[in-house]
């Protein structure tokens, strides 16, 4: 193949051999111990993954001794799943268990695979964007502080569960198909400083910039106004013009949602809806986020059957038991009424002609 002097090298350049030369020839796997995968092709090849906690924002000590690791047991080969667990890829059984005994000596967590929860993905927070509603790692941190016994398999759930975190509505993280989904949400318009806007803004990048059309320009003083009826408080605007000030320490806070799935397996995926709308920013610990995301997790555990998401639980169930065996309120803001909400998206990969 070409190359070319952007993007990301081919992938196949970075197979470790095992599975190059097994490539299309894996027949199934098994976890035989919580945070341990066993692969097993049709050539009779065995590769273990070792699947591990990360913390997603590491330093470079963390990742110079993850690579030592690699190194030391399986030939330096290791990869990142989509949840930010780190998984070793180890060829040879005779270092799996070593690998193992060193990793728990070193104080980390090997767990997240099959029936358990998975590391929790999360976007940038407080750490480094500008439009972040509260804080991301530092949530997740607290959250997996109560949880880490569901990750361990200290904790046997029914079915995998993952949970990720957005720190505002634009949601770079994977909150719309999550079983748990906490969503930063602002709560207040965006307020203008006229005089800096019209110093340090481009005026007609500022109005493309919102989704529903609710800025326009101000000429009298060079600047913008925002029509609060049609502002939906993402944000947006203030990343392109930081003169606009969304931030508001007494209305941030977060909001939970549940039941959504990228698996194809057994039903089709689904997209998480709208559970708890609001839970105020209680850094630096959330315990009212974290005490509801607990109680989620526990609901689901003790109702669901074997091998049932949350979603798939919800949809047999119902939302009206939903909001009964949790014992949260179901209020106004449950309703969809957004006018452009379309109930025809394809949202799957299975289709009927
Ligand atoms: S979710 Fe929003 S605030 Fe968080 S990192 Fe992404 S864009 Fe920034
Ligand atoms: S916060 Fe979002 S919806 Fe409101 S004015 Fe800015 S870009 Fe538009």
């Amino acid at each position: 193949m070409a190359r070319t002097d952007f993007g990301p090298p081919d992938y196949r350049e970075m197979l470790p051999p095992i599975v190059a030369e097994n490539y299309g020839k894996w027949l199934y796997h098994e976890i035989p111990q919580p945070g341990v995968i066993k692969h097993v092709s049709e050539t009779g090849a065995v590769l273990y993954s070792v699947r591990m906690a990360s913390p997603r924002l590491v330093n470079s000590d963390w990742v110079r001794e993850i690579c030592d690791i690699a190194e030391k047991y399986c030939g330096g080969y290791l990869r990142f799943t989509t949840r930010h667990n780190v998984e070793f890829l180890v060829s040879d059984p005779s270092q799996l268990q070593p690998l193992l005994d060193e990793l728990k000596a070193r104080g980390h967590m090997i767990g997240g695979a099959g029936h358990a929860i998975s590391n929790v993905v999360h976007t940038q927070g407080w750490v480094h964007c500008k439009s972040a509603v509260t804080d991301a790692s530092g949530l997740v941190k607290s959250v997996m502080d109560e949880l880490h016994p569901y990750f361990s398999g200290k904790i046997k759930i029914p079915a995998r569960l993952r949970i990720a975190v957005a720190c505002c509505v634009n949601m770079c993280g994977a909150c719309h198909c999550s079983d748990i989904a906490i969503v930063g949400i602002h709560r207040t318009v965006p307020r203008i400083n006229d005089e800096l806007v019209a110093k340090t803004c481009e005026i007609p990048t500022t109005v493309a910039s919102c989704p529903t059309g609710a800025i326009r320009p101000n000429p009298k003083l060079k600047s913008i106004e925002i029509n609060a009826e049609k502002c939906m408080m993402c944000g947006n605007c203030t990343v392109v013009c930081p003169a606009l000030k969304i931030m508001d320490p007494e209305n941030d806070g977060v909001s939970i949602w549940v039941g959504g799935k990228v698996s194809n397996a057994r039903t089709a995926p689904m997209f998480s809806r709208l559970a708890v709308p609001f839970i105020k920013n209680n850094p630096p610990r959330w315990p009212e986020v974290t005490d509801t995301v607990k109680h989620l997790v526990e609901v689901w555990a003790k109702d669901a059957k074997y091998g049932e998401r949350m979603g798939e639980w919800i949809e047999r169930i119902g939302w009206e038991r939903f909001f009964k065996l949790t014992g949260l309120p179901f209020t106004e803001k449950h309703i969809d009424s957004f006018t452009h909400a379309t109930q025809t998206f394809r949202s799957t990969t299975q289709f009927r002609f």
